[in-house]
């Protein structure tokens, strides 16, 4: 352990906080944190912690569920600056205007949006559970779904709804390159191609299993294959190594970087141990919201955790 972890963690006790950490945080962020998980795991933990402060190592909209879901705690964040390019493709004003277009649908919101956007929302989902909320509602009531467009598509095909979608992607997901994966299949073909449902359709269709972050640890702790490409985040690869120590995992090539195989959030790699010390120590920034839009953004969510 640095010197620099070490710190985190003294202080971390003296001020009675928790640090939740995402799989696509940075590994010196994973290995201290006190929970590593997926949104909807980050979530579900956030709402039982019992500590003053919550620490959250993720990306901004996960930091605004932490506090909606456990208002009374103290939510930091390392830089106010992780973004994410599906919660900042959405924004209210217009997402207003595009629902006032289908006023008898349902609003069905994916957890990468804004508290603000949930406040729209009438049920929120996370890609562990999206296909077991669109299946909690009548097979005649219509549904919207926001924000990404290609986990809606995979929705679509999975359920055969026929959904709205608010044309958003993730960046980072979006940035897989079918031409170069199918290259580095063919080099390891005994490999098994695991991908996020945020990928685009042509990569889903390559994919020997689509699922969550979660879900995607389990297969590959489950499978017997010994390699697997794997096509989400590349943060994720720390937690799966550590869970399968003698499996080869590769992660999946992006169209634009020929020198690097991996794809990196830069939204989530804004946070680094520093920031999450001097966040700790000046108790900033801090996660703020209204009263209002906690309420309202928290009924969508506890639909959500209710189904679970
Ligand atoms: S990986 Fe994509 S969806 Fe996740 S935080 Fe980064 S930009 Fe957002």
């Amino acid at each position: 352990m640095t010197e620099l972890q070490q710190s985190i963690l003294t202080l971390k006790k003296k001020k009675n906080a928790v640090i939740l950490a995402h799989y696509y945080q940075e590994k010196g962020i994973q290995e201290i944190a006190d929970f590593v998980g997926d949104s909807l795991q980050l979530s579900q933990k956030a709402a039982t912690v019992d500590a003053d402060i919550i620490v959250f190592a993720g990306v901004y909209f996960m930091a605004e569920t932490a506090k909606i879901v456990n208002p009374t705690k103290k939510v930091l964040v390392p830089d106010l600056k992780a973004g994410c390019s599906l919660a900042d493709g959405c924004p209210p004003d217009a997402f207003k205007a595009f629902l006032a277009q289908y006023p008898n649908h349902k609003v069905v919101t994916y957890i990468n949006c804004t508290a603000e956007i949930k406040t729209l929302t009438d049920i929120v989902c996370t890609s562990s559970n999206a296909k077991r909320v669109i299946d909690t509602i009548p097979l005649d009531q219509p549904i919207i779904f926001a924000p990404d467009k290609n986990l809606g598509k995979y929705l679509i095909a999975e359920t055969g709804r026929d959904m709205v979608l608010w044309e958003g992607s993730c960046i980072v997901h979006e940035a897989f390159s079918l031409e170069k994966l199918v290259e580095l299949y063919k080099l390891n073909p005994t490999a098994k191609i695991v991908a996020h449902p945020e990928s685009e359709t042509h990569i889903l269709q390559v994919a020997h299993y689509v699922g969550s972050t979660s879900g995607m640890l389990n297969y590959v702790k489950a499978s017997e294959a010994q390699e697997f490409i794997v096509a989400t985040e590349a943060g994720i690869l720390h937690q799966m190594q550590f869970e399968n120590p003698a499996k080869t995992l590769i992660p999946a090539p992006s169209k634009e970087d020929n020198t690097c195989a991996c794809s990196e959030c830069a939204f989530m790699k804004i946070n680094t141990l520093q920031k999450l010390y001097d966040c700790l120590l000046s108790e900033q920034p801090e996660v703020l919201l209204s009263e209002e839009v906690i309420e309202k953004a928290l009924i969508p969510i506890e639909r959500m955790l209710a189904i679970n």
